[in-house]
């Protein structure tokens, strides 16, 4: 989107701001599926914990997509965004029994990571197909915080256990009917990507009924200049070779399904936050936002690089900033930032703010949550109005004595 119709939306609508660019989701979600298109059976899942307005998720479901979810409120969402519920994947990790049970009476399909849980609802529910997160043990990112294939990782059920997995089916005489993988969040490398869809072939190979297996997500998109970003096209070309041939061993129409979140969203996200104050110290210059970890934490959180640019200022000279929030904590967003002359009342702009922002904002300081905007066909749509007192006094007692 243009600096312009950034402004003019911050304009209409005040800061701080989420805007979503509706056209780029879609070129992403069609960048992936053109990817494939060699795959007869290709479905993808957004994984919704990314963003998960149901403006957004009614998007995606008009576009074709699946959904992937991790608890039953998201489950509960995507119903009510319009999808129905055998487009929906209920991939949780460490949820009670009882969850479980409740997504799968609402007809989800449900994806067990875990021996005993995989054991108790097979006895009990022999008749409901499920689908099983194994776990490859490869470490697909550098980072231990994101990459959740790896040995001591609480996701998947180790392929290892392969033995005593199907043990529990042979006993229960369950029906599995999908093999998962999701090997963290940043896949660096193709190679590493295909190494463990080899493992996935392996192990799904053992199982007799399977309709689809899913690689997951952890497609990297590039955040800040110089970043990698996963050749989508290569891997298509390789996978679907790979899957191709694979379904031909297997001997059965199979879906390949994917579960993108920050693909698909990231790139079409930006968020706009105005300048309280410019503060000169001894050392450096800081730019104090009306916003803070309480809206946008990754910087916080995972150290990860937002290119921040001056809306109001575009064409300025550029200086040094360090571009921080209003939480009385330290909320740093950017440490010494070029960045073109702020002056106080500019707005700036955060990118890459369409994954894991928004859905990770809180009402820490007691601040309201900003409203967001999907931008469509040359207009913004008010998709989620900005938080109120009533709002952040709901469901709060104030005792009568
Ligand atoms: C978070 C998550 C995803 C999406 O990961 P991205 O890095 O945002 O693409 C996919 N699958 C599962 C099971 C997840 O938990």
């Amino acid at each position: 989107m243009q600096p312009s119709e950034l402004t003019a939306l911050a304009n209409e609508f005040g800061c701080p701001l989420y805007v979503y660019d509706a056209h780029k989701i879609q070129a992403q979600y069609e960048r992936l599926t053109k990817a494939f298109a060699k795959v007869e059976r290709l479905r993808v899942n957004y994984a919704m914990k990314a963003l998960s307005n149901i403006s957004i998720l009614q998007w995606f479901q008009q576009m074709g997509a699946g959904l992937d979810t991790v608890s039953i409120q998201e489950v509960q969402l995507g119903l009510h965004a319009g999808f129905k519920p055998e487009q929906i994947i209920f991939t949780p990790n460490g949820v009670s029994f009882e969850e479980i049970e409740a997504a799968a009476a609402l007809g989800v399909q449900i994806n067990i990571d875990n021996l005993s849980v995989l054991e108790h609802f097979g006895a009990k529910y022999p008749e409901v197909p499920v689908c099983i997160r194994i776990n490859p043990h490869v470490m697909a990112g550098g980072n231990t915080n994101i990459s959740v294939g790896h040995i001591d990782s609480k996701f998947g059920i180790s392929i290892h256990q392969l033995p005593h997995m199907l043990r529990i089916v042979e006993n229960t005489g369950m029906r599995i009917n999908g093999m998962h993988m999701h090997t963290g969040s940043d896949i660096l490398d193709i190679e590493v990507f295909l190494y463990a869809a080899e493992i996935l072939f392996d192990t799904a190979i053992h199982f007799k009924n399977l309709e689809f297996l899913d690689f997951g997500s952890g497609f990297k998109v590039p955040y800040k200049k110089g970043d990698i970003e996963t050749d989508i096209e290569e891997l298509g070309r390789k996978l679907s070779k790979r899957f191709l041939a694979f379904e031909k061993q297997y001997g059965q129409p199979l879906t390949l399904a994917f579960e993108p979140g920050k693909f698909l969203v990231s790139e079409a996200g930006y968020f706009l936050a105005q300048v309280n104050v410019v503060k000169q110290t001894t050392s450096t210059v800081f730019a104090g936002v009306d916003s803070g970890f309480n809206h946008l934490i990754r910087p916080m959180l995972y150290g990860s690089q937002h290119h921040i640019e001056n809306l109001s200022n575009p064409k300025g000279k550029e200086r040094f900033y360090t571009v921080v929030g209003y939480i009385c904590e330290t909320d740093t967003f950017a440490n010494n930032r070029r960045i073109a002359e702020i002056k106080e009342g500019d707005i700036l702009c955060f990118r890459n703010a369409g994954a894991y922002c928004f859905s990770m904002s809180s009402n820490y300081n007691a601040r309201f949550k900003p409203a967001e905007v999907l931008y469509k066909n040359g207009k913004g749509y008010l998709i989620r109005e900005r938080e109120t007192l009533d709002d952040l006094l709901r469901n709060q007692i104030l005792l009568a004595e």
